[in-house]
């Protein structure tokens, strides 16, 4: 059986993507402060499209993607709404879960909430304590990149870039205790009105990267077959990620590494502070929610692209035209379809070239033919990519 061809971040290039039969994948879940958009959805999706060829494939692939309960963004958040934090995490956890059973992803092999893995986070920075990667400052335990010789071996990106982005999403190079401006939080004291675990270097709450190292390496061992998440995580997270990890136990964290692109909308970057966020739940309501996937699909994965009102009807005119043909009586030998409809997929998950396949084996069974297996093949060939073409569209509301 011929490998997919993923691009890997790390090695900047595409090269087969090569698990056992067994595969573990690793996606950095939501913070669940605010409703799936846009952007989240996009980034599932990729991962699920590439787990449906997996197991078409016959591999079974574990997947886990975690909810990061306690952070710097969810603890304002909670305290803004007057709430518990734990209460906020669980209402949008919901959602979210909801969010992704409408759009048809695959449900995960472990969904670990970060507050309930607070014990190995500690016990993993004792680790790192022991074997000399860490230095503390007043209850604060800094991971000391100098000890670690890969850092910024994932991103490739040169000191000064890592330095801004560490600024820009959720570091503070400025810090006067670190030593390294690159050098990141895995323990802090909390604040008077944030929750609190008891540690050997006294109560406080995890850093972010640690919580996905330790839930990662918890549930699916030292190495993984792959780590994902949205592009604008390689820095810091999945760098710090991938340092903290392979210091600990001297091991290849992640053979591979898949980031998929951002989501803007109409023009602009897609953001909570401008007040144009596209919710999931919101497209739900307005159209049948397997023609927000196909319009999710017209995306190559890794490139960043705008969401416009219109491909909206555009997915559903699509949707629409592929469940008439799935209900059709014969068309085309589907065979060619099907084989570059794969072929597709496994060139770098290329959504748009499978949906331009499907598309073309429902216009030629829509146009007639011969052969009357070519419906049955169309919706097969939908659930591949997690479009059940058997019900009804449902009309734009
Ligand atoms: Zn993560």
């Amino acid at each position: 059986m011929a490998d997919v061809q993923l691009y890997d971040t790390k090695t900047a290039a595409i090269i087969p993507f090569e698990p056992g039969s067994e595969v573990s994948i690793y996606v950095c879940g939501i913070t669940p402060y605010d409703s799936t958009h846009l952007g989240h959805a996009n980034t599932y999706l990729a991962y699920d499209l590439l787990i449906r060829r997996l197991e078409d494939q016959g591999h079974t692939v574990r997947l886990v993607r975690n909810i990061t309960d306690v952070d710097d963004s969810i603890l304002p958040k909670a305290r803004e709404l007057g709430i518990d934090f734990l209460e906020l995490a669980a209402r949008e956890t919901a959602r979210f879960t909801n969010d992704m059973r409408v759009l048809n992803t695959r449900p995960p092999f472990g969904e670990p909430r970060a507050t309930e893995w607070i014990a190995p986070m500690v016990e993993l920075i004792s680790r790192l304590d022991t074997l000399g990667h860490t230095y503390a400052d007043d209850g604060t335990v800094f991971f000391d990149v100098s000890t670690f010789d890969g850092f910024g071996s994932l991103s490739g990106y040169d000191q000064q870039t890592m330095t801004e982005y560490a600024a820009e999403r959720g570091g503070n190079p400025d810090d006067p205790r670190l030593r390294n401006p690159l050098d990141f939080i895995l323990w802090q004291p909390s604040l008077d009105d944030e929750p609190s675990w008891p540690s050997p270097w006294g109560p406080g709450r995890p850093g972010w990267h640690i919580e996905c190292s330790a839930m990662s390496m918890g549930l699916l061992g030292s190495t993984i077959d792959l780590h994902g998440g949205g592009s604008d995580l390689i820095f810091p997270h999945h760098e710090c990620e991938q340092a903290q990890s392979e210091a600990a136990t001297g091991q290849t964290f992640a053979r591979h590494w898949m980031h998929c692109g951002m989501v803007a909308y109409e023009g602009t970057k897609m953001s909570k502070s401008l007040g144009n966020l596209v919710f999931v739940n919101e497209l739900s309501k307005q159209a049948d929610p397997r023609a927000i996937r196909v319009a999710l699909m017209t995306h190559h994965y890794r490139s960043d692209w705008e969401w416009h009102d219109h491909d909206l009807t555009a997915g559903v005119s699509l949707l629409d035209r592929l469940h008439r043909a799935a209900h059709g009586s014969a068309g085309p030998n589907p065979g060619p379809f099907a084989e570059r409809l794969r072929a597709a997929l496994d060139n770098d998950l290329d959504a748009p070239g499978a949906l331009t396949e499907l598309s073309a084996l429902a216009d030629a069974i829509l146009a007639g033919g011969e052969d009357p297996t070519a419906p049955a093949v169309l919706r097969q060939l939908g659930s591949l990519v997690g479009l059940e073409l058997d019900a009804e569209p449902r009309a734009l509301a």
